[in-house]
């Protein structure tokens, strides 16, 4: 399974920008790889807009080693550029899925843009933009995990 992961509104509440400042706090990173250590066949795709900005070695850094080890890249800066009702970052997805022929792999994205998913909303686990990763989000995701390792 593939997690597609979104940073800001995720890892830590929107509403300040992290990216200028590094993204130093990263508050609920150590809630999600706590999580992720329960599943060690979830890999790991960053998509959030910070892919844009920073070097890919430099998206990597919040992260532990393990966890770390686990993360396969980052999806493209364009996706296909699907027509409604698919949104940007899910043609995004899509289109790393095509890239590495994994186009029939599980995958869920944790994000808080849901507006940015359409066809593929039932793979969005959304997080409040605001909360980030909270319990409810966590519990979410847990049950996703959960029903691949099944
Ligand atoms: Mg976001």
């Amino acid at each position: 399974m593939i997690l597609f992961l979104d940073f800001d509104g995720v890892l830590h509440p929107e509403g300040e920008d992290h990216t200028l400042t590094g993204g130093v706090d990263f508050c609920f990173l150590p809630r999600l790889e706590a999580l992720l250590r329960e599943f060690p066949h979830v890999k790991i795709v960053i998509s959030s807009s910070w892919r844009e900005q920073l070097l890919y070695k430099t998206l990597l850094k919040p992260f532990s080693s393990d966890i770390r080890a686990r993360i396969l890249g980052a999806t493209p800066h364009s996706g296909f550029g699907l027509p409604p009702p698919y949104g940007k970052r899910e043609g995004e997805i899509l289109a790393w899925l095509q890239i590495h022929d994994a186009v029939d792999e599980s995958w869920v994205a944790l994000d808080d843009a849901y507006w940015q998913f359409g066809h593929y909303k039932d793979h969005l686990v959304t997080c409040g933009s605001f909360t980030g990763f909270d319990d409810k989000a966590s519990a979410e995701l847990r049950a996703r995990f959960e029903e691949v390792s099944r």
